[in-house]
């Protein structure tokens, strides 16, 4: 049976269409349970009716017409009790109703299971015997494993369906659900962006014309060779004499005749550019794959990396540069970073994304530029909607495709109030971040996602609360060495100098890999992440905190900032190396300066030895989102668990708690950093709190100080005593964004998530 099972959901997940998944699962499943009809209906919501869909067995021309109402019939009984019902002799059940137009007879034994996803009953699958028959536990739990399966392919197809009616027909006023990723609407049309193939993914394939692909191939290299020599340049005085060599190394090897001239031999066997390249690399970094001395063994990546070059420059030759028209809104599987920063300034409007979720690092980049986001949108049939008008509601988390006029209109009208809001907004930017009753909350900014990003928040922010240093080393094809990184750090402290610029250490692992330092595990968000990496290579960390020394140097505005942490040793351990560098560097002759060290709190460990942590170092810094992830363990990027991922969940607010007064036994400045800090609704949380400066993305730092400006801490404190009854984050969004709208903000939050 298992086996059937696999080769049925194969089969469905490579059909055309929803209505050739659902004539493959009614014809596979009749024959492999032997029954006399199999047939699929699906629910219509809108109109309260089960739709006969597929049948093999029953009057095929019924399919599309036959409307059963949603509660009544076996059908009915089985969507109702969302589990499956067996009867030898349904004609006898008091629910039983008899449908002519399927030219059925009276069908005795019954098995209806129903297909279900995200809790919601999508429709029943259901065989039928003409004797009576009690189906047997295997045939139930077949029949019940499968519709599990199919439900997920179902409403991908069902939306691809969705997509072919609406050529020909009326526009859609129905949307795809996803979560929220960054606020606010979005009304263009989508580009869809794909990852580079990487060269494993290329396959064989028959050659042409074995000259033009001879001829691609030896531009492609000579592209990389070209790359590879300005590169050597661009670096040269900043690399030490043995990294130089590596790339006389590189040289030499795209000169080799086991590269060039292997790969042109496979060309004219008759194997395509790309497919040979992938045969001969492949073969090449096997022989250094086998080696046993270490430095070779390494050299295998060297060698896959040139070919990716390699492959790059074929990619380009063979497509169009994408165009980026303004209104573009950005669709992808898994949209990245990277594409979000291709992407020219003043032509990105939305974002969707079929893969992450409101707390993935693309989603926390999009707020920062305040471009609405969808994230999660899994049923988004990303192959089939490139080019089409999309509406981006970035609020709850929709997306709607070649939208209804009546639709777009209603979103125009949002995306103008969104625009006044702004407009409001920037009365205010001036003023200072104060409560009604006069208490200053500092508001800080989280950079670096991308750093080259934009001017804004600039001049709005009180200093930076967050500089994520995680991008350069991510765009680069092996570790920023010294005076890169003195560079970057130096840029960032001078901009905002006098005011505080906060550095994180390396935060690497997790959802973040380095594409030259690859860390395979099952579990990388409980791996080797942020400072456990730091401490196992401490060459790495000295590097990077003598940079950010070394940038700070007559302007002493740096504070360090350690992720990750969840013991006192991790603590201990790092303020020596920093100590280390300092004195390094002034044996060297530099003037730095000890800078003030945080740690941040976002492992739980680190919230029942707050004080421990805080009586070593100068501040605190509570990163919620992976706070949020570790307290409730919901991974912070998964779609499927997304729902339960809550930054107003009680257990975050009584950690939160608890790191305040952890904190004030040692008179330690807490700030928080993660995303709760730019949430207009929970800001009045962390205002009741008492926490001493908030940080985020530039985008939200008109609207918190709008609400840190409309409310006194006194309030703020009732707010929070209340919120502390409530037992559901929902209790929590409800109270709180009630509150907003009694002090007339609740345009900042709208409803849903
Ligand atoms: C956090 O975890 O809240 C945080 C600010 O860090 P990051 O989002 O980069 O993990
Ligand atoms: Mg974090």
């Amino acid at each position: 049976m298992l086996e059937t099972l696999h080769r049925i959901v194969n089969e469905v997940n490579g059909a055309a269409d929803l209505g050739s998944a659902l004539d493959i699962i009614v014809s596979r499943v009749k024959s492999a349970i032997t029954a006399d009809v199999c047939s699929v209906y699906l629910t219509d919501f809108e109109r309260r009716e089960h739709v006969l869909r597929a049948t093999d067995g029953l009057a095929t021309e019924s399919v599309g017409k036959v409307r059963l109402p949603l509660h009544r019939g076996l059908i009915g009984l089985v969507c109702e009790r969302a589990e499956p019902v067996n009867l030898a002799d349904a004609p006898n059940h008091n629910r039983y109703l008899f449908v002519s137009e399927t030219g059925e007879t009276h069908f005795s034994g019954f098995l209806g299971v129903p297909i279900i996803q995200n809790r919601r009953v999508l429709g029943v699958l259901v065989v039928r015997q003409f004797e009576q028959r009690s189906f047997d536990d295997n045939e139930v739990t077949f029949l019940f494993t499968l519709a599990a399966q199919l439900a997920g392919a179902i409403i991908h197809a069902q939306t691809s369906g969705d997509l072919v009616i609406i050529e020909d027909e009326a526009p859609l006023t129905r949307f795809l659900k996803g979560r929220s990723g960054a606020p606010g609407v979005a009304l263009g049309h989508a580009v869809v962006v794909y990852p580079p193939a990487d060269l494993r993914a290329i396959p064989d394939r028959p050659c042409v014309d074995s000259d033009a692909d001879e001829d691609e191939f030896r531009s492609a290299v000579a592209a990389v060779v070209e790359d590879m020599m300005a590169l050597a340049d661009r670096v040269d005085e900043s690399l030490p004499a043995e990294d130089r060599a590596l790339f006389d190394a590189w040289l030499m090897m795209l000169g080799s005749d086991s590269l060039i001239g292997k790969t042109v031999e496979r060309i004219h066997a008759g194997n395509w550019a790309a497919g040979a390249l992938r045969q001969t690399i492949e073969e090449h970094a096997k022989v250094f794959d086998a080696m046993d001395d270490v430095y070779l063994r390494e050299r295998a990546s060297d060698v896959r990396d040139l070919g990716r070059r390699i492959l790059m420059h074929l990619q380009q030759a063979r497509s169009e540069p994408i165009e980026y028209q303004p209104g573009t809104i950005l669709v992808g599987e898994e949209v990245s970073a990277m594409q979000l920063a291709e992407v020219p300034e003043g032509r990105l409007a939305g974002i969707v994304s079929a893969k992450g979720a409101s707390f993935s690092h693309v989603a926390i980049l999009a707020r920062a530029m305040g471009v609405p986001a969808v994230m999660g949108a899994r049923d988004l049939p990303v192959g089939r909607i490139d080019g089409r008008r999309l509406i981006v509601d970035g609020y709850r988390g929709r997306v709607y495709i070649s939208p209804a006029s009546s639709v777009q209109k209603e979103y125009q009208r949002l995306a103008d109030e969104d625009r006044a809001l702004s407009q409001e907004l920037e009365s205010i930017r001036a003023l200072p971040s104060e409560t009604t009753d006069g208490v200053e909350v500092p508001l800080h900014m989280n950079t670096g996602l991308v750093s080259e990003m934009s001017s804004l928040g600039l001049a709005e922010a009180a200093g930076i609360g967050l500089y994520r240093t995680e991008v350069p080393f991510m765009v680069r094809d092996s570790f920023p060495g010294e005076s890169v990184q003195t560079a970057n750090y130096r840029s960032v402290l001078e901009t905002f100098a006098p005011r505080p610029v906060t550095i994180r250490t390396l935060d690497i692992g997790g959802d973040k890999p380095l594409p030259y330092f690859p860390v395979n595990e099952s579990n990388p968000f409980l791996g080797w992440r942020g400072i456990r990496i730091s401490l196992d290579h401490p060459e790495i960390f000295l590097t990077q905190v003598r940079a950010m020394l070394r940038a700070a140097s007559g302007l002493d505005n740096l504070r360090i900032l350690l992720p990750m942490i969840s013991t006192v040793s991790e603590v201990d351990d790092a303020l020596l190396l920093i100590q280390r560098a300092r004195d390094e560097l002034i044996d060297e002759g530099f003037v730095v300066q000890m800078p003030q060290v945080g740690v941040m709190i976002e492992v739980p460990a680190a919230v029942y030895q707050v004080e421990a942590l805080a009586r070593r170092v100068d501040f605190l810094s509570v990163g919620t989102n992976d706070l949020t992830q570790y307290l409730l363990a919901v991974d912070r990027n998964n779609s499927h668990v997304a729902a339960l991922y809550d930054d107003l969940h009680p257990a975050v607010i009584q950690a939160l708690i608890r790191v305040l007064e952890g904190a004030a036994r040692f008179n330690r400045e807490v700030s928080v950093c993660g995303e709760m800090a730019g949430n207009p609704a929970a800001v009045l949380l962390l205002l009741g709190m008492g926490v001493h400066t908030l940080s985020m993305s530039a985008g939200s730092l008109l609207r918190v100080k709008r609400v840190v400006r409309s409310v006194s801490r006194a309030r703020a404190r009732e707010l929070l005593q209340a919120a502390l009854r409530c037992e559901r984050p929902a209790e929590v969004s409800e109270l709180l964004n009630n509150a907003l709208e009694q002090i007339g903000l609740g345009g900042l939050v709208r409803a849903g998530k």
